[in-house]
């Protein structure tokens, strides 16, 4: 595998997309629908599918802002009995919508505003298709009254799961544009960009499914240079995170989420309350051998699994990982046996932190109980 250039380092950190469904055939009611792929796109983001991009400079997940259907055009140029447009008509809508009737907001608003124009039904860009049967996508910038634009072109071959899927072409834009907004940031050294080196690595995701895609939609990974491998998160990794964002976790987890919350938070640049009545109660019950250790989750994801990390740093640190599988009412009991011996008073002075995980959710929850039973 090539490695990753960084160029300007410049990326949409958290961007904030504005889909603008193009073209007559949106109103002509379509197999797919725009609706039924804006919910399509947010399933998606509502995944940890974006969490490896952290170590692009902190690139956070996106979230739709904006949906906007614009059927003024009608595509009646055809090449090769494929109706076209020529690239140079994306930035004209948009700087259009932006001048006249104000349909999507204009990047004053957000400066990690991103533009996702997805054409109707098997229109292709002349300029990328040369013969027009490979639809694919592209993404660009353009300046426009002083202010910078990026924006993505994801192609529409009418399918969920197979050819060039539109959920495929919506990550690979997507994942590119934020980590190589201008054309002169994170891109392999032979002129691909992270989406590029791994076209062809489609995984199906079981859980995002449509009438359209009633197995599940098809997307595609992206490169990670951490891994040196082409991923699509399942799971949040703090781990991963730190060592992507280059945070130093040895002091455990409080100092990032001083009131609890969720890793989920951390990776999207925003606090996600995680659900009612999700926690953990953390006893312990001493015994000759030291102590029990017990840990109780409720309203985890059933049939996940919780991360949890158990912390201790007076005058020794420990730090303990642990995984407990989730049943299917959504708790989970763990329990262990320690023994930490000390003579210092000190150790018995500061309680041990217990955090959890929800690794499919990324929210977490931290709680304390008595150092007693490390301490004997
Ligand atoms: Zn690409």
């Amino acid at each position: 595998m090539s490695s990753i250039v960084p160029g300007s380092g410049k990326v949409l950190k958290h961007a904030k997309l504005v889909l603008i469904f193009w073209g007559a055939g949106w109103a002509r009611s379509p197999v797919i629908s725009a609706e039924e792929l804006a919910g399509v796109f947010s399933a998606i983001l509502a995944t940890p599918y974006m969490a490896k991009m952290a170590q692009y400079n902190g690139i956070c997940n996106a979230t739709i802002i904006h949906m906007a259907l614009d059927t003024s055009k009608e595509f009646t140029e055809q090449y090769h009995n494929t109706p076209v447009f020529h690239s140079s008509e994306l930035p004209q809508m948009i700087a259009g919508h932006i001048d006249g009737d104000g349909a999507v907001p204009a990047p004053s608003i957000d400066p990690d505003l991103l533009y996702i124009v997805i054409s109707e039904l098997s229109v292709v860009c002349r300029e990328t298709a040369d013969p027009p049967v490979e639809a694919a996508g592209l993404h660009d910038k353009f300046d426009h009254n002083g202010a910078r634009f990026h924006y993505a072109w994801v192609s529409n071959d009418g399918s969920l799961t197979s050819g060039n899927m539109i959920p495929k072409e919506f990550v690979h834009e997507l994942v590119e544009a934020c980590s190589d907004p201008d054309l002169d940031s994170f891109h392999v050294s032979d002129d691909n960009e992270i989406g590029d080196k791994c076209n062809g690595e489609l995984v199906t995701m079981p859980k995002i499914r449509t009438p359209n895609a009633p197995d599940g939609i098809v997307i595609q990974s992206y490169f990670s240079a951490l891994d040196n491998a082409c991923v699509l998160p399942t799971e949040y990794s703090l781990k991963f995170w730190a060592k992507a964002t280059q945070k130093n976790l040895g002091g455990g987890l409080r100092k990032f989420l001083p009131q609890g919350g969720s890793v989920r938070s951390l990776l999207a640049c925003g606090n996600i309350p995680p659900p009612a009545g999700f926690g953990i109660v953390v006893s312990h019950q001493n015994d000759q051998l030291g102590g029990e250790l017990i840990v109780e989750g409720t309203h985890f994801t059933p049939g996940g699994r919780a991360f949890i990390s158990i912390n201790y740093i007076p005058t020794r640190t420990v730090s303990v990982q642990r995984n407990a599988y989730v049943k299917s009412d959504g708790t989970f009991r763990f329990a262990e046996e320690f023994k930490f011996v000390s003579t210092n008073p000190q150790d018995a002075a500061i309680g041990v932190w217990v955090t959890a995980i929800d690794v499919a959710t990324g929210n977490l929850v931290s709680e304390e109980t008595s150092a007693s039973i490390w301490v004997s």
